[in-house]
């Protein structure tokens, strides 16, 4: 995916300096806006950062599912090169062919970045009705291997093989941002997911980590739940739950269940947190290529993603105005869009949005 021969190593340019958030300056991002879905989303954030004055300057970067006939590449130099030099920066969902063709880009950028983990807040919508009304939980997956290390083969014709990688190095370092995450965001709470008593050499490793890293944290409680039985617990009493932490594969299934108890995956931002203080937020969704192109998208999972880089800047003016701005169209419910049960276009909703600013 990334190609060495079109695109040429920047070696030895110097590290940016870290992102300044001096009033008044204004802080250049990248923007991915990806596949299916993402170019309407993605303008949806230009037109509502425009209206609440945020001072951002984009780095847009086409990185997508087409090989850019520029560089025969689907992932250029420059564009990881813009991350690491802003620091900052918003991704929309890229399409990964099933079961053929190229590796996922998705999986390409956490490696390259070092995207360690990826922070999913899942909260209930204020006015937006469903079986709960009270949760309050943030998944935390550690994003860069498990059975995500892309390691497949086949053994023998009709026997095929699949690796799931889990290093102490990789656990430790999830484990220490969940407890971190926990602390410093006043949680209560790291729940460990996990399969370890039939995974019991990867799992166990993982549930070994975290047990370590839960000994430096001893205001914080710990808990370890079976990934069934969390699965279930979830679908009973998700307010059981405050911050959970596991492997790779369990987060990107979990969070999705969590997305399904709120009103679906067009509400849940989240942001992977990369080496050197990377922040790349992103929605939890994918391209949703059955609503593609159609002005139907619901961009509240991107826009609550730009809020989560806004925090990140420490932008909580802005961060605030935006984030209340959102629940309050929601809330008042005349403009949903259709996920949510409403008539609302990407346009609409974005609209009211920015009125509420
Ligand atoms: P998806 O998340 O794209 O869509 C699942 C369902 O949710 C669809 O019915 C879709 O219409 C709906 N949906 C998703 N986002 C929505 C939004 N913002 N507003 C309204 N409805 C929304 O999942 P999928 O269909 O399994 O995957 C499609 C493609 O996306 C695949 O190529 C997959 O690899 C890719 N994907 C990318 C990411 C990422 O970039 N991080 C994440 C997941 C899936």
């Amino acid at each position: 995916l990334l190609q060495g021969s079109v695109l040429p190593r920047m070696m030895g340019r110097a590290a940016a300096a870290p992102f300044s958030t001096t009033s008044g300056e204004t802080v250049c991002a990248t923007l991915f806006p990806g596949d299916g879905i993402g170019p309407e989303i993605a303008e949806s954030v230009k037109q509502v950062f425009n209206v609440a004055g945020v001072p951002i300057e984009w780095e847009e970067h086409y990185v997508g599912t087409e090989v850019d006939p520029r560089t025969e590449s689907f992932l250029t130099w420059e564009s990881l090169e813009s991350v690491r030099r802003n620091k900052v920066g918003l991704k929309g969902p890229m399409a990964t062919p099933i079961g053929k063709g190229h590796r996922s880009l998705n999986l390409t950028l956490r490696k390259e970045l070092g995207l360690y983990a990826n922070v999913r807040p899942c909260n209930s919508l204020p006015g937006y009705k469903t079986r709960y009304d009270d949760v309050n939980l943030v998944t935390i997956r550690e994003n860069t291997e498990g059975e995500y290390s892309g390691l497949e083969h086949q053994v023998v014709r009709g026997v095929v093989e699949s690796l799931k990688i889990i290093t102490r190095q990789a656990s430790l370092r999830v484990a220490e941002y969940a407890f971190h995450y926990a602390k410093t965001n006043g949680r209560e709470r790291v729940s460990a997911i996990h399969k370890a008593n039939i995974m019991r050499k990867t799992d166990g490793l993982f549930l070994k980590c975290c047990r370590e890293v839960a000994e430096k944290y001893p205001e914080i409680a710990y808990e370890e739940v079976i990934i069934d039985n969390c699965c279930m617990t979830l679908v009973k009493n998700p307010s059981l739950f405050d911050v959970l932490v596991m492997p790779n594969l369990y987060g990107d299934i979990i969070s999705d269940l969590c997305a399904g108890l709120i009103g679906g995956l067009g509400l849940t931002p989240s942001c992977n947190i990369g080496e050197g203080g990377i922040c790349l937020a992103e929605a939890v969704h994918g391209s949703a290529p059955d609503i593609a192109g159609k002005n139907l998208a619901n961009p509240t999972a991107l826009l609550l993603s730009a809020v989560m880089m806004l925090r990140h800047l420490q932008f909580n003016n802005q961060a605030d105005r935006i984030h209340n701005a959102i629940l309050q169209t929601i809330s008042e419910g005349k403009f949903r869009t259709a996920d949510l049960g409403g008539k609302a276009s990407t346009s609409d909703f974005t609209k009211a949005v920015c009125d509420h600013i």
